[in-house]
């Protein structure tokens, strides 16, 4: 049954069945398996007659709160959740990849997403290109007989590069591919790539789902036939997602909206202002005029997200200065938190590609990623402002 309300509604209000007990809030059904009470309806469930739940590793009516809310806020058919970002995109690639089979993909993509390419692909036989963000026209040259995936993440991280979801939806329908959209760094509070055509949509729940730096998880949504692959492949092999982070994931849910304008309105504002600031070259953020894919994230975006980037006058040693030079900003892996983050890709996460390769994927030397937290956007930007005139004291 469709629901009537809106999508923050339903994120708020879906839950699994109110128990005897007449909980208000979730319970957590932190159990590895489900009883029967005589072997028919034991016989019934494992044929699929039924869909009572047999094991946590196939279903669980905590992950089902957390896929169902996903699933509407995404207005998709169907949904999955895995352990993790990356297993949610690598269960995708596993579900519909053939040995000898090709795909193409935006340069441009979360670390481990290119290590899963250049690493493992090769193993299984899968091949893949890379295509430019900002060419995305190329990707028409790309496409063999084998080809069976385009692969994106818009925007991009770090780089927050953007890609157009509809025109690589009309490449996809017109070469007969599948479009699977990374949609970490927007969530589908700001862009919904599968009302733009996309096939399936990949999460990493640990970021801005989660929102509060607690617990990693993943999803996969999109059509129902193409989402029963993922769940075939994930049923037997075995990276489902943890009713408990499914738990604490659903509740972040009920704030994700409250929560992305909030980060975006901060993040906004922070970025203006940031971009006469003299100790920087540039300033990125897809809702500035500056931003080389504006357009195209207005039209495919309600706000621009958490994320504001940009670049130290000075590179790789400034970059670092910075770094050591902030008083509240936390310094960590993460993003998507309440609490501001800082990073620098090029000493750290992105320290072991060589700088051409670092500059192929937007990554200069002095390159800082900010992630824009629930604090005072006043705040946050004073600490930026006096760790730069610091740095360059
Ligand atoms: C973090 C991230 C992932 C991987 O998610 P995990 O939950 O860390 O496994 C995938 N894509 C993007 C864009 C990310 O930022």
């Amino acid at each position: 049954m469709k629901s009537t309300y809106h999508p923050e509604t339903d994120a708020v209000r879906i839950q699994t069945h109110r128990t005897e007990q007449m909980e208000h809030a979730t319970p957590m059904f932190l159990t590895s398996s489900f009883v029967f009470d005589n072997a028919e309806d034991m016989r019934a469930a494992f044929a699929d007659e039924t869909d009572d739940n047999i094991y946590s590793r196939f279903s669980n009516p905590t992950v089902d709160e957390f896929v169902r809310k996903m699933v509407a806020l995404e207005k998709a058919e169907d949904g999955f959740a895995t352990a993790s970002g990356m297993s949610a995109v690598f269960a995708s690639f596993m579900a519909f990849l053939k040995t000898g089979e090709h795909i193409i993909s935006s340069r441009s993509i979360f670390g481990s997403t290119h290590t899963v390419f250049t690493k493992f692909f090769p193993k299984w036989g899968f091949s893949f290109d890379y295509f430019d963000m900002n060419d995305p026209a190329a990707v028409e040259a790309l496409v063999k007989p084998n080809t069976r995936i385009i692969y994106i993440e818009t925007p991009s991280n770090p780089g927050l590069e953007i890609v157009d979801i509809a025109l690589l939806a009309t490449i996809a329908k017109k070469h007969n591919l599948l479009l699977f959209v990374d949609n970490c760094f927007a969530t589908p509070v700001l862009q919904r790539p599968l009302e733009l055509g996309a096939d399936l949509v990949i999460h990493s729940a640990t970021k801005w789902i989660d929102g509060q730096g607690r617990v990693l998880g993943g999803a996969v949504v999109g059509r129902k036939d193409l989402v029963k692959e993922v769940y075939t492949f994930c049923r037997s092999t075995g990276p489902s997602m943890s009713p408990f982070n499914a738990w604490v994931l659903s509740k972040s849910l009920e704030t994700l909206h409250v929560r992305m304008n909030r980060h975006s309105e901060s993040a906004l504002t922070i970025a203006k202002k940031l971009e006469s600031n003299p100790h920087l070259e540039w300033v990125k953020y897809p809702m500035l005029p500056s931003h080389p894919q504006h357009e195209i994230a207005k039209k495919q975006m309600t706000q621009g997200g958490g994320i504001v980037c940009f670049e130290i006058k000075g590179g790789l040693e400034q970059g670092r200065r910075f770094l050591n030079n902030l008083k509240m900003l936390s310094l960590t892996a993460n993003l998507g938190d309440s609490r501001s983050i800082a990073s620098h890709p090029s000493s750290t996460t992105h320290a072991k590609l060589t700088e051409e390769e670092r500059l192929k994927v937007s990554i200069t030397p002095g390159l800082i990623r900010i992630s824009v937290g629930l604090e005072h956007p006043d705040d946050i930007l004073q600490d930026i402002e006096q760790a730069l005139e610091k740095s360059m004291g």
